[in-house]
């Protein structure tokens, strides 16, 4: 599982320059509670709390760049915004149950799609940077 040095040392092999802008949006992600998922509005409201206030159209370019680098996962959770969380390497990927009406989010593993995953991107010369199902669904309580 990547920690801040990890993460770090691998975005410096990559030649991703991170400013302290990037930094300070990166360990956000790093830092978030297991199981929690973060709109750009959400991460802008959490840092002007923190006393660190970034630009929205930065927060927005910056995850959807660090998405399409592999480090965040990009979520279209039920409300149809987009959420991030960090993104694990293999075999570390997790998946999401999403009730449609409330939002309820639950993370679960599966080894069976992980292994679908690997084999459709290994098969045909790619190089896996994410596997993930999204299930939606409704929640018992609705
Ligand atoms: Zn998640
Ligand atoms: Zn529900």
């Amino acid at each position: 599982m990547y920690d801040a040095n990890s993460l770090k040392a691998e975005l410096n092999d990559r030649g991703w320059r991170l400013t302290p802008q990037r930094e300070t949006i990166l360990n956000v992600f790093i830092d978030l509670e297991k199981g929690k998922h973060l709109s750009a509005e959400d991460l802008d409201t959490l840092l002007q709390e923190q006393g660190k206030p970034i630009s929205l159209s930065t927060i927005y370019r910056t995850v959807k760049l660090m998405a399409r680098m592999g480090i965040l996962r990009e979520l279209e959770l039920a409300e149809g915004h987009k959420h991030y969380e960090l993104n694990q390497p293999y075999p570390h990927h997790h998946h999401h149950l999403i009730c449609v009406k409330c939002n309820e989010t639950i993370e679960f593993k599966s080894d069976a799609v992980l292994k679908i995953g690997s084999k459709t991107a290994k098969k045909l010369g790619f190089h896996l940077l994410d596997c993930q199902l999204s299930i939606h669904a409704i929640c018992p309580q609705c």
